[in-house]
């Protein structure tokens, strides 16, 4: 038996980040019996032309709660302020508390290189609260974990760094052809008002037919209809066990 307990924490910036980087990886992996936990720092109030951010925040959680609970995953908020979250020492203690009281094996977040100032601010916070999760003198009410989860990063968009810059090799893809991809567009379609806001914002016309579209292009990397990809945090500090790509062994594709 493995020494990391089927219990899935991806904490992001922002609600319909889980869904549209890592749902197909999700709910393939809630399929295995794995417990899904969705945290989100913001509530991502400033995403909205039409409500005020104290209204986007109620009806953007109220989306998250909704499509986390397609996969029976629950949703938590930290409720800091979209495009104004800090690392420091409060919120990394509250990422701490929240990875042991879920009893995190595995936690995913942003990679280091995103393109968003709030998913490279979340990394940060996530990097350091997992790496201590097991230790005894954080100052948190719940009890250090047994073993410090494995930890992960997942696609940021288009596959570029904040510069424009092609990022490194991805270590694994996961194809999530067919019914995991079926369940993310079921989980992207909660989010309604993100839809309205990037039809404003950045001209597109289907935001959630666009994150199709890129599994689609990562998909035909590998050769399968679509995909995610994944990093593993391996350079020291977190273990080294594939946990996520021995349990999802057959859907796990690299680049030739
Ligand atoms: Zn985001």
């Amino acid at each position: 038996m493995s020494r990391f307990p089927k219990n899935l924490l991806i904490i992001q910036a922002h609600p319909d980040d889980a869904e549209a980087w890592s749902a197909g990886t999700l709910a393939l992996m809630a399929e295995r019996g794995w417990k899904i936990t969705i945290a989100t720092m913001t509530a991502g109030g400033m995403g909205s032309f039409a409500m005020n951010e104290r209204d986007a925040v109620r009806v953007r959680q109220e989306e998250a709660t909704a499509a986390a609970a397609e996969l029976g995953a629950d949703y938590y908020c930290f409720n800091r302020r979209d495009g104004y979250l800090f690392d420091g020492e409060a919120i990394r203690i509250e990422v701490v508390t929240l990875i042991r009281r879920v009893k995190a094996g595995v936690v995913i977040t942003h990679p280091p290189f995103d393109y968003h100032n709030d998913h490279r601010i979340t990394h940060d916070i996530v990097d350091a609260a997992t790496m201590v999760s097991s230790l005894p003198n954080v100052p948190s009410d719940e009890d250090p974990l047994p073993c410090t989860p494995v930890f992960y990063h997942e696609m940021p968009m288009n596959l570029t760094d904040f510069l424009g810059n092609p990022v490194p090799e991805p270590h694994f893809f996961i194809d999530i052809s067919g019914s995991p991809l079926e369940k993310k567009m079921e989980m992207l379609t909660h989010h309604k008002s993100q839809q309205d806001l990037m039809r404003q914002m950045m001209g597109m016309e289907d935001f959630f037919g666009e994150m199709k579209v890129f599994n689609a292009e990562l998909g035909k990397m590998i050769g399968v209809e679509h995909a995610e990809c994944y990093w593993q945090h391996l350079g020291g500090g977190f273990p080294r066990e594939p946990v996520i790509q021995d349990e999802l062994a057959e859907f796990v594709r690299h680049r030739k």
